[in-house]
């Protein structure tokens, strides 16, 4: 059991984050069991007044076989798939080089304070297999895919219909934890056939399956997804094939219509906002306005490797920039990376807070030195993360922070 003496910030709503000052969180073994002021407690404490905690946070949309080409450049989505994306996914068909790729990612994610992930691998089994079997030996907690694509494919990438079924159903049924979980992953419209998605899509929706996918990134790539398909909308082809549902998550989702608005709210599908990745590739703004007014359900992606970073405070920050006209407050910002995501995920009754009962996944940020702890804080940890050194990143009680 221990008994740390500090100051927390608890994500509650877009508009509310609650300041815990001086307070004790006990843990026990995986579990928050209590959190009560200071004052009331009797007994021994561990000192970390200076600091302040969060929950552990989510990261709603990540490329595990991109961790190693952030920051090498293609100014549009289609030209850096080509050059940069598919060269390097390729090599995740190695076993070896797979294994060396997801503990690499999997330490990253720890010392960025990120404690549950979604995440896409390679068009391989072996990719989706070994990311797997890396979480387990690790203690990484996820929903994982293996990314389909059995059309407009670069050889030695491109999936038969058939394997990209098979195989995506096998490891579905293989992992069905919801803290270790498959997610069915089709990469994007242009490069799965019609045929692929309906069967995903049946598949997913009688065995209440999560989905996740990309829409409505670049115009360019919308262009093309009107001239394969034919439709009124790029939302549109996921409707007809049943993509769209409750456990769907679609990164991105910019350039919308307000009739695809109307199919992601009647579907209950969410978004990962993945803003950092937006302006890399110069795809766009997200219609952070239009998407909150329909109460379309909405969280935070690094979209690593678009995204140039795991640390999902820098995303937050990103979300404020590169809204032009929508000033997105500190309590938003931690909310959309903790709690907004664990709903989009069914798994608020278990992570994304600071409550009795919850997994005690906490990030522990010491705050600079002479600064003081008070309501604002939440604002500078958000607006400044660099200042604010990483102390310990539990997950179900455990340190993860790698000693490097
Ligand atoms: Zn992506």
């Amino acid at each position: 059991m221990r008994h740390i003496r500090t100051n927390a910030f608890n994500p509650v709503s877009p508009e509310q984050a609650d300041f815990l000052q001086d307070i004790i969180i006990s843990i026990d073994d995986e579990l928050i069991v209590a959190i009560k002021s200071f004052s009331a407690h009797q007994g021994a404490w561990e000192d970390y007044r200076d600091c302040i905690v969060t929950p552990g946070f989510i990261d709603l949309h990540v490329h595990l076989s991109q961790y190693r080409i952030r920051g090498i450049y293609y100014p549009a989505l289609l030209p850096w798939l080509e050059h940069t994306v598919f060269p390097e996914e390729a090599k995740s068909r190695n076993p070896d080089f797979a294994r060396h790729i997801s503990e690499d990612f999997y330490r990253a994610l720890w010392r960025n304070g990120t404690t549950y992930s979604v995440i896409y691998t390679a068009p391989y089994r072996e990719a989706a297999e070994m990311a797997f079997i890396m979480a387990q030996e690790m203690g990484v907690q996820a929903r994982i895919g293996m990314t389909l694509m059995d059309m407009n494919s670069p050889d030695g990438m491109q999936q038969s219909t058939d394997y990209a079924l098979r195989n995506s159903i096998e490891l579905n049924e293989l992992y069905q934890n919801q803290m270790l979980g498959y997610i069915f992953t089709p990469r994007f419209a242009p490069t799965c056939s019609e045929i692929l998605m309906r069967e995903i899509g049946t598949y997913a929706k009688r065995n209440r399956s999560f989905i996740q996918t990309h829409l409505s990134e670049n115009p360019d790539e919308i262009r093309w997804v009107k001239e394969l398909f034919g439709k009124s909308s790029y939302t549109q082809v996921y409707q007809d094939v049943g993509l769209l549902s409750p456990r769907t998550i679609l990164g991105h989702a910019i350039h919308l219509s307000d009739a695809e608005l109307a199919l992601l709210k009647d579907s209950a599908s969410a978004i990962a906002h993945c803003p950092d990745s937006n302006f890399y590739l110069k795809s766009g703004e997200y219609p952070l306005s239009r998407i909150a007014q329909q109460g379309i359900a909405f969280g935070l992606g690094s979209d690593v490797g678009a995204g140039t970073t795991l640390n999902m405070l820098y995303h937050a920050k990103q979300m404020n920039y590169r809204q032009s006209k929508h000033p997105v407050l500190p309590a938003e910002m931690l909310y959309r990376i903790t709690r907004a995501n664990a709903m989009i995920l069914g798994l608020d009754h278990r992570i994304g807070g600071l409550k009795e009962g919850l997994q005690a996944d906490l990030n522990i940020f010491q705050v600079p030195s002479g600064f003081d702890i008070e309501e604002h804080s939440l604002s500078q940890l958000c607006f400044m993360s660099e200042d604010f050194q990483l102390k310990e990143v539990l997950v179900k009680g455990k340190n993860k922070l790698p000693a490097y």
